[in-house]
């Protein structure tokens, strides 16, 4: 199964994304963790991207599809991907229509994580991650269970995004509203825009995605 998350930066796209690869074997591909590969090896797309990030504009759409392009022709996706972070401009969307229609591959949902921004900061600058497996964890609302300790991999090392501060948050939230959220009338004209309640705990999230999935 092919799916979208979609949703403000906050919304929990990750924490869903991560949950399906467990329980499914689907695989995340998201656009934000893909460029924060490219600025810490210093490519040329890393060095162009990092001041765009910081700034918490968007980078352009081309150099965006074509990334996306290479990772859809990469050969672990017979389980199905979720994309995470792509498309967030209706060009992007158009774009991937064409790709996965060139490509023989098909999206089976579009799921729009549905967050008040009130909500958002909270969550994005208590946000942290296990800096050896990647799970993601909050300061309030989603500690490990052992203070220090990462549940999945037992690594004692975390790191914060340097785009999770209030002042970048802000102009995220406004590209989001601007450039992201015409996205949605976009699927929603196609069909396949399912919505599900992201103001909910992480676990009752899980099982409204569970359910749109079948
Ligand atoms: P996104 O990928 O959409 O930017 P994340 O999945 O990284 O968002 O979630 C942002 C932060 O909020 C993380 O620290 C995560 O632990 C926390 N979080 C995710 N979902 C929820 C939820 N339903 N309720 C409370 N906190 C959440
Ligand atoms: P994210 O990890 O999804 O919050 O993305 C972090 C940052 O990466 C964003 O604020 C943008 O600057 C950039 N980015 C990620 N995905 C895209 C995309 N599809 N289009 C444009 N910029 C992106």
């Amino acid at each position: 199964m092919n799916i979208i998350l979609l949703g403000p930066p906050g919304a929990g796209k990750g924490t869903q994304a991560k949950r399906l690869e467990d329980s499914r074997g689907m695989v995340q591909l998201s656009t934000g963790d893909m460029l924060r590969a490219a600025v810490k090896a210093g490519s040329e797309i890393g060095r162009k991207a990092k001041a765009i990030m910081d700034a918490g504009k968007l980078v352009d759409d081309e150099t965006m599809i074509g990334i996306i392009s290479d990772r859809l022709d990469q050969p672990d996706l017979a389980n199905g991907f979720i994309l995470d972070g792509f498309p967030r401009t209706v060009a992007q969307a158009e774009a991937l229509d064409k790709l996965l229609s060139d490509k023989g591959m098909k999206l089976d949902a579009v799921i729009e994580m549905q967050v008040d921004d009130a909500a958002l900061t909270a969550r994005i600058t208590g946000r942290y991650t296990c800096a050896k497996c990647g799970q993601g964890y909050h300061d309030e609302f989603q500690k490990p269970e052992k203070e220090g300790v990462c549940d999945k991999c037992g690594s004692t090392e975390f790191s914060r995004r340097a785009d999770d501060n209030a002042e970048t948050v802000k102009s995220r939230l406004e590209a989001y509203h601007a450039q992201t959220a015409p996205i949605l009338p976009y699927y929603k004209g196609k069909g396949t825009l399912k919505g599900v309640d992201g103001m909910a705990d992480i676990d009752d999230v899980t099982k409204q995605i569970e359910g749109i999935l079948g």
